[in-house]
């Protein structure tokens, strides 16, 4: 009947049915069988899961056991499937789709206002230097800095002083030990934190150089491969696989890691496990090549202004030594109103409140162009590292400069080795280490 809408539609339908002899008398009253969009379970959850009985055109689906496996091969996941590898547990690795890793804006910084994260950043900092070594990542040490928009902010900056290598820089010096295309009229600031001993790298050359230290360590890793559903039979878990030719595989396995990253929660709760995590929208955007707008000729450095404005907590941006894009992201104010939204759309308030906060900080860059404007997730409101019940998730805005070394921890405590007293706190059980004022 080709496309037709609304009443225009059903003037037509009425229409044609009168050369029936047939006529519409009401509307269907909304009763079964029409549809069902919910499954009781979803509403009032038990133990018994939903089974998910695959069509295989009569073949068995073939089951394969294995030492370990990790599902979702994000930074969190590859780093995972790289120190199982070492460890000598031939993890496999299954991956479908590209979660935040592949969508964040490559930052990694030292400063937190807790102890432990600075310890676990510090790590992670040595990991990377570690593999620039090996392959190139485009690994580069840069600075962050934080500007301090009120007393408040100032004296928690200052505070991150004693545990980070920082300088408080005041503004008449922002041009000198900044950037020189700081605005000279900027006059909303008291100050600005610059903390050494940050850096930059390409996420997807990281996940790719240690996928392959992983490979070559007897580790498997199968791309376009999704999870479809996962039980229990006694000790040994039974995962269901869509593989990328569109075929069901089981695997079996005594050893599994949820590393799914805002698919975790769901997965998770097919083993009875409650996480309470939940996914958080997130957009960034990168602009056009630029010559280098840092101090001597180099990157500028990642810019944060914490300020809760316009809708938004934190407005941060660096330059990428590789291309001299600036690259940057705001942080929802009100995280409930994010959660799990559509990633395809950006809104326009975020296009208004980057172009103003990177406009008054570097005025040239009124016109420059964006490249690309994207979104992504992050996953909310805690870490949840914890061997005994094989969950990897939850790593916020953190997980590219903390996911490497938080997964050996994850190794290093299955294989019985020491380690830190607060590996403990990111258990389920645990307080997750939350960072609140440094996010
Ligand atoms: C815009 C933005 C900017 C950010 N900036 C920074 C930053 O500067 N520094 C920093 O440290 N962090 C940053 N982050 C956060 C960081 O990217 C995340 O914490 C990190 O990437 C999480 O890694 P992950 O491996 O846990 O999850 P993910 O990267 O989401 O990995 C999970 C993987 O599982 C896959 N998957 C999902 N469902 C299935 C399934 N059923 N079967 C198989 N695979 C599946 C997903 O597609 C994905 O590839 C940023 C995030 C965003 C969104």
């Amino acid at each position: 009947m080709g496309a037709c809408r609304g009443k225009r539609c059903i003037g037509r339908l009425k229409q044609i049915l009168r050369g029936y002899d047939k006529s519409i008398v009401g509307i269907a009253t909304p009763r079964g069988p029409m549809s069902n969009q919910v499954s009781i379970g979803e509403l009032y959850p038990a133990e018994q899961h939903e089974l998910l009985i695959p069509h295989t055109r009569n073949n068995p689906v073939k089951r394969t056991k294995v030492d370990s496996f990790i599902a979702g091969g994000g930074i969190g996941g590859s780093a995972l499937f790289r120190y199982l590898a070492g460890a000598g547990q031939k993890p496999v690795l299954i991956n479908f789709g590209r979660g935040a890793s592949w969508r964040n804006i490559a930052g990694g910084r030292p400063t937190f206002s807790i102890p432990e994260l600075s310890d676990i950043a510090t790590k992670n900092l040595q990991i990377f230097k570690e593999l620039q070594k090996i392959r190139n990542i485009d690994f580069m040490p840069i600075n962050y800095v934080n500007f301090a928009h009120n007393e408040e902010v100032y004296q928690a900056l200052e505070a991150s002083m004693a545990w980070s290598d920082a300088e408080m820089v005041k503004p008449e010096n922002f041009r000198k030990k900044i950037s020189p295309f700081l605005s000279s009229k900027m006059k909303n600031y008291l100050g600005a934190l610059k903390t050494k001993n940050c850096w930059q790298a390409t996420p997807g050359r990281v996940i790719d150089l240690i996928r392959s230290l992983g490979i070559s360590k007897g580790g498997t890793v199968l791309e376009d491969c999704q999870l479809i559903d996962i039980g229990k039979d006694g000790d040994n878990y039974i995962i269901l696989v869509k593989d990328h030719n569109g075929e069901y595989k089981e695997y079996e396995t005594s050893h599994f890691i949820n590393a799914l990253g805002p698919e975790g929660d769901k997965f998770a709760k097919k083993l009875g496990i409650e996480t309470g995590l939940y996914p958080v929208k997130h957009q960034a955007f990168i602009t056009r090549r630029l010559p280098m707008m840092g101090i001597n000729g180099k990157p500028l450095p990642m810019l944060i202004d914490r300020r809760n404005y316009k809708g938004y907590s934190a407005v941060y941006g660096q330059q990428l030594a590789e291309t001299g894009q600036v690259i940057g992201c705001a942080s929802p104010t009100n995280e409930p109103v994010e959660t799990d939204k559509n990633l395809i759309i950006n809104s326009k308030e975020f296009l208004e409140i980057i172009s103003e906060v990177f406009v008054n900080w570097l005025p040239d860059l009124s016109s420059v162009d964006f490249q690309a404007v994207w979104a992504g997730y992050y996953v909310e409101p805690r870490m949840i590292i914890d061997p005994q019940k094989g969950l990897f998730l939850g790593l916020r805005g953190q997980g590219f400069m903390l996911g490497q070394y938080l997964a050996k921890l994850y190794v290093d405590q299955l294989t019985g080795k020491q380690v830190p007293e607060y590996s403990h706190r990111l258990k389920l059980s645990g307080d997750g280490l939350p960072e609140k004022a440094f996010k």
